[in-house]
């Protein structure tokens, strides 16, 4: 049995390959957890993607002579009913670094399998490495999986008797039984799934788009170009991290003579490290998912609220255009760049002072590439609760100003801006009434608050906080524990390299 999970590809896939090796029959299954699209971080948008990804799944393994089954329920339902049909003695899939859910669903199959006499195997398909010692080792083995050679897809794959014709009153042979979704905003303009999908937007990055890398990844206008857009499909293993990584490389060595893609090129890699630098944290700590990074700093707000707060900026209702234009674009879009999630996080944590786990849960839904290892380190650190980085409290005007001068981003996502000429279009509040007669804006919101007098408020309220509640010794032990081994100074994933990030206020608490 080969278990499909977060790896929905036929190339570079250890487990299938190890299973069609062996020449005996093998079953690929795929499982539908309907109690998994029931938490809170989950959505529609991520379920839709997941099922076109399968459809062309099930389409390479029917050309190596088996297909996708494809059950409902629960993982062990699904292996003791097949058992009762196929003589399984061995289920193998990729390892798994997710919330604590699946953590539980993976243990409890382990244990399962344990007690049934059935062999369970399960191989890395990241550089993230399960109870790991010493951090101080984690670089070498990053780099041992990530460069070692690609498996090429299984030519063939035998099925067992009776599997071509195989149903049960529970499993579906297509996904026509999507499951119930507790989240369900609809996202017109969702990256679509499947390996082939993947595969165009790779050869297009590195043929040509990569040459802006470096330089457009932070404004929303270039970004979307500028930047892979392969999240969706790392997230959902259309294709591999390492044949990503690979095929930069040998992209980069090949352009010696451009020197601005063979810089983009070393930058996106750098970027596909921190892909599994951040994930190896929520392996090391599973409890980041519900408590912050640096414990002492979980007690610097009360719980999660729903204040009307959270509905404005959850809705792109802040008041500040460039806030409500990313909110709103992701609503549609699914995705938005590495800066401007980087800042409508923190603008949630700092100006609007929400507790970090409802804003996190807003935006791992409307996130279609939501990988939670990468996504709750992150958001810990756009809320300052690390203890180890340095506090970055994004200006939401400054960044405007920088990143969409002209305003056409704000103007595509706020019709109610759209007639604003661009010296009004970032503080469409300081318009006077008769300027807003003129040039319209009056329909849109009014700013939640002061974003600088809150911004002076939330460094105070930390800056204290930290004096007198945060020990040395809980600091010590998260460098410990997920610092970087790069270097004694941080150099922050998002950061340019500036010693000063531009359109920030520049308030630095942390810094190592
Ligand atoms: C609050 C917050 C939440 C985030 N949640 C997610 C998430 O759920 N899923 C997700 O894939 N990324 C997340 N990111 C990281 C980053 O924003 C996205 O990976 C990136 O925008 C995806 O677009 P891309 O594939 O075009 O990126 P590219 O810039 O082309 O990068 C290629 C790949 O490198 C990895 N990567 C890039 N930037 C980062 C980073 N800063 N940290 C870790 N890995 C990175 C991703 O796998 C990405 O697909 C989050 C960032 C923030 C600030």
């Amino acid at each position: 049995m080969v278990w499909f999970k977060r790896d929905l590809r036929v190339q570079d896939h250890p487990p299938l390959h190890y299973a069609a090796e062996l020449g005996e029959a093998v079953i690929p299954l795929y499982v539908i957890e309907p109690e998994y699209w029931q938490l809170p971080d989950t959505s529609r948008r991520q379920w839709l993607f997941i099922e076109e990804s399968l459809a062309e799944l099930n389409r390479e393994l029917l050309k190596r002579g088996s297909r996708l089954l494809i059950w409902h329920g629960r993982i062990t339902d699904a292996l003791s009913a097949l058992r009762k049909h196929f003589n399984i003695n061995r289920v193998v899939c990729h390892q798994e670094t997710g919330g604590q859910w699946t953590y539980k669903r993976d243990e409890a199959t382990i244990g399962w399998c344990q007690e049934q006499g059935i062999e369970f195997r399960e191989w890395r398909q990241f550089g993230v490495v399960r109870r790991l010692k010493n951090r101080d080792l984690w670089d070498t083995e990053w780099n041992r999986v990530i460069k070692s050679d690609q498996l090429s897809a299984p030519g063939s794959i035998h099925s067992p008797e009776g599997f071509e014709g195989f149903e049960t009153s529970q499993p579906a042979q297509t996904t026509k039984h999507a499951p119930e979704f507790s989240h369900t905003r609809p996202c017109p303009g969702r990256q679509i799934g499947g390996r082939q999908q993947g595969e165009k937007l790779l050869a297009s990055f590195l043929e040509r788009r990569c040459a802006g890398y470096q330089y457009n990844i932070s404004s929303p206008n270039t970004a979307p170009r500028a930047c892979s857009r392969l999240s969706p499909h790392i997230a959902y293993g259309t294709l591999s991290l390492r044949e990503i990584y690979q095929g930069a490389k040998a992209t980069g060595q090949h352009s010696s003579s451009l020197p601005r893609k063979k810089k983009s090129l070393t930058s996106f890699r750098s970027r596909l490290h921190w892909h599994c630098h951040f994930i190896q944290k929520l392996e090391d700590e599973p409890e980041l998912e519900f408590r912050a990074m640096h414990r002492e700093m979980e007690k610097l707000k009360s719980g999660p609220d729903n204040s009307e707060r959270l509905q404005r900026w959850q809705e792109g209702q802040t008041g500040w255009p460039l806030v409500d234009a990313c909110m709103r674009a992701l609503h549609h879009s699914g995705w938005i760049n590495f800066r401007m999630r980087a800042m409508i996080m923190a603008v949630a944590s700092y100006q609007l002072w929400l507790h970090w786990r409802d804003p996190g849960l807003h935006l791992a839904r409307l996130f279609t590439d939501f990988e939670p290892g990468i996504h709750y380190p992150q958001v810990q650190m756009q809320s300052g609760l690390t203890g180890i980085n340095a506090l970055r409290i994004y200006n939401p005007v400054l960044q405007s100003l920088k990143l969409d001068k002209e305003g056409e981003f704000i103007r595509r996502w706020i019709p109610e801006l759209a007639g604003l000429p661009e010296v009004w279009i970032h503080t469409p509040w300081l318009m006077t009434r008769a300027q807003q007669q003129r040039f319209g804006g009056n329909t849109y919101i009014s700013p939640v608050c002061d974003h600088e007098q809150a911004a002076r408020s939330a460094r105070k309220a930390i800056g204290s906080f930290r004096q007198q509640q945060v020990s040395r010794e809980e600091t010590s032990r998260v460098l410990h524990t997920h610092g970087s081994r790069k270097g004694p100074v941080q150099k922050r994933p998002g950061a340019s390299g500036n010693k000063k990030p531009p359109g920030d206020y520049q308030l630095s608490l942390f810094d190592e």
